[in-house]
C-alpha cells in the first residue's frame, strides 16, 4: 500500500500532527498515563477523566514524532465516550493493524491512515506509544511504560 516512508505522512497524519486534537492537560484527571518511546524520542501523557466505566474525557501532552502526535491526537477523538473494554478493544484492533496492516472488517476511519506504519517496525512503536500508555493505565498499572520494555 505504501512504497516508502514519505508516503506515510499523509494529510491526516500532517493534520492531526499540525493542529493535535485535545491537546491539554485535564487539571481533574482520575488517570495520568505516562508513555516513552526511547528509539524516536517521543514522551507522551495522557489524561483521563472517568464517569464509572465510561472514558468521559481524554486528552493528551507530550512532543515527538508527526507518527507519535498524529496517534495520540485520533486516539483521544476515538476513545473519549467509550467505556473501558470499547476503548481496550479499538487498542487491540488498531495495535493489530499497526503491526499487520491487517483492518478489522469493521475498518478503523482516520485511523487507517496509520495502516502503513507496520513495515517500518521503528515506527510502530511511535504509533502505539499512547495507546499502550493508556492501555496499561487503565488495566491498572501505576508504572509509566516504555516501549523497550
Ligand atoms: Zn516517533
Amino acid at each position: 500500500m505504501f512504497d516508502d516512508i514519505d508516503d506515510l505522512y499523509q494529510q491526516v497524519i500532517l493534520d492531526h500532527n499540525k493542529s493535535p486534537r485535545n491537546f491539554r492537560v485535564i487539571e481533574d484527571a482520575d488517570y495520568v498515563a505516562k508513555g516513552h518511546n526511547p528509539l524516536c524520542g517521543d514522551e507522551v501523557e495522557v489524561y483521563l477523566k472517568m464517569d464509572g466505566d465510561r472514558i468521559e474525557d481524554l486528552s493528551f501532552q507530550g512532543s515527538g514524532c508527526a507518527i507519535s502526535k498524529a496517534s495520540a491526537s485520533l486516539m483521544t477523538t476515538l476513545v473519549k465516550g467509550k467505556s473501558v473494554e470499547e476503548a481496550k478493544q479499538l487498542f487491540a484492533e488498531f495495535r493489530e493493524m499497526a503491526t499487520t496492516g491487517n483492518i478489522p472488517d469493521g475498518g478503523l476511519g482516520k485511523l487507517e491512515a496509520l495502516a502503513g506504519v507496520y513495515q517500518f517496525p521503528a515506527r510502530v512503536k511511535c504509533a502505539v506509544l499512547a495507546w499502550h500508555a493508556m492501555a496499561e493505565r487503565l488495566n491498572g498499572s501505576e508504572e509509566s511504560i516504555s516501549t523497550e520494555s
